[in-house]
Order: structure tokens, then C-alpha cells, then sequence
């Protein structure tokens, strides 16, 4: 089994869910006391929010690498950024390490096409849902990625940053967010992408009526394929 180094925190809720799927994966798999080996940082949430916020990408590519660099030393084999949205500082992360990075975009993009889903709606944070660098990933893969209209986008974005990092979940926010779904829905989305970690926590199984995909639980079932060496796991 190969040791899996995770880049958390952005934010610890999501981490958390990382931390047990991974494990309980591993378990499933090899059975007994069989447990994932991990090592991990978590950063303060607080610090890169800002610098997410004041558009300065520079600096939180910077702090990422210096932390993918701590979990090399520490061991970790592959990597994990535990984010959607800072999958836009992936390349100079990668390019700081040599261990390969497990990239969310590429694990989710497989997922979708294995499914038989080729046009797919994108729920996540403004910088997700309106920046290149993820859409165009998942294009890369032959997806076509229609996001929510302005409103929407809007909407999902403050859910995220005001309730569900802090891990409140509330019902009028799970009704108002599978409510953009069923826009997405009605443009022709076969599909939706939980493209932030946290979406997970709002449970829309019951409310949405296309197929879901959940980027915390397919990337830890690639972390998990990849540590147990797995033919075509994901690698960076
Ligand atoms: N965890 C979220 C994501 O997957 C949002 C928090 C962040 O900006 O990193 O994009």
C-alpha cells in the first residue's frame, strides 16, 4: 500500500469525510484491521479564504506548494488537494513535487464517462463554476458543462462559504440548491457534478433526479484505487 498525502483544511469538514471514505475504503477492500496510510496537513481555512477573495492565486499556490512539500518529506507517495476550487493552483503544485498528484477534475471526468453522461451541470464556488481552469479540464475529457445562470451561481457560492465550511446544513439552502439543479436540468444537464467538497453534506439524493457526482467520495475512491494499486487509478 502506498502512503497518501492529503492537502486539507480548505475546509476540515470536507477533509474529515476524505479521512474516513479513504479509510473505510481500504477496509472494504483488504478486510481485518486494514487502514489507509495517510499522512496529512490541514491548514487554516481563514488565510486561504482570503486570498481567494482578494483574487491573489500567487500567494495560495505559493502556501499549497510549501504544504505539498511538508507531506512529501513526511512520506506521502501521491497527493490529494482536498478542494475543487484549489485545483486552480494544481500545475504549480505539482511542479514543486515529484510525487504525482491525484487530480480531482480528471477522477470526476472519468467517473462522468464511464456513466454515459456527456452534458453535465457544475455546482461549486464562483471560482469553479466561472474560471477555466476546472471546465476546461473537464472539457479536456470531452464534456460538455453548463453552469448556473448568474443567480445561481450566486446562490450556491454564499451556501458554501456561509454555512457549509462551517458545516451547517440548512433545508432551505438543500431546497434553494436543487432548485439550480433542476434549472441545469432543464437546459439538458444528463447529469450534476458536486464540485465542492462540502456539497456532499447537503444530501440531494431525494430532491435531484439526475445521476450525482460527488467529487469528496470519487476522489477518495481514487485515492483509495491508487494506494492499492489499481490498474488506470488516476495519477497526476
Ligand atoms: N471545498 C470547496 C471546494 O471543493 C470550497 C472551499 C475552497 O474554496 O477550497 O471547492
Amino acid at each position: 500500500m502506498k502512503t497518501i498525502g492529503l492537502l486539507g483544511g480548505m475546509s476540515w469538514e470536507s477533509t474529515a469525510l476524505y479521512y474516513r471514505w479513504i479509510n473505510e475504503g481500504v477496509r472494504d477492500r483488504l478486510g481485518g484491521l486494514h487502514s489507509a496510510r495517510i499522512v496529512m496537513v490541514s491548514v487554516d481555512f481563514a488565510e486561504i479564504e482570503v486570498m481567494q477573495a482578494e483574487g491573489d492565486w500567487a500567494a495560495a499556490g505559493a502556501a499549497l506548494a510549501r504544504e505539498a512539500r511538508h507531506l512529501e518529506a513526511a512520506g506521502a507517495e501521491g497527493l490529494l488537494i482536498c478542494t475543487n476550487t484549489m485545483h486552480k493552483v494544481a500545475d504549480g503544485v505539482q511542479a514543486t513535487v515529484e510525487i504525482p498528484l491525484l487530480h480531482l477534475a480528471d477522477a470526476t471526468a472519468e467517473r462522468i464517462v464511464a456513466a454515459g453522461v456527456e452534458r453535465v451541470g457544475l455546482l461549486g464556488t464562483r471560482f469553479t463554476m466561472e474560471q477555466a481552469f476546472y471546465r476546461d479540464r473537464l472539457a479536456s475529457h470531452g464534456l460538455e458543462v453548463l453552469v448556473p445562470d448568474s443567480a445561481g451561481r450566486e446562490a450556491v457560492h454564499r451556501i458554501i462559504y456561509e454555512e457549509l465550511v462551517l458545516g451547517e446544513v440548512r433545508e432551505a439552502s438543500r431546497r434553494e440548491v436543487a432548485d439550480v439543479v433542476e434549472d441545469l436540468v432543464a437546459r439538458g444537464a444528463e447529469g450534476v457534478i458536486e464540485g465542492c467538497t462540502e456539497i456532499t453534506l447537503l444530501s440531494l439524493g431525494d430532491l435531484v433526479r439526475v445521476p450525482r457526482f460527488d467529487t469528496t467520495r470519487i476522489h477518495a475512491d481514487a485515492a483509495v484505487a491508487w494506494t492499492l494499486g489499481d490498474a488506470g487509478a488516476t495519477s497526476g
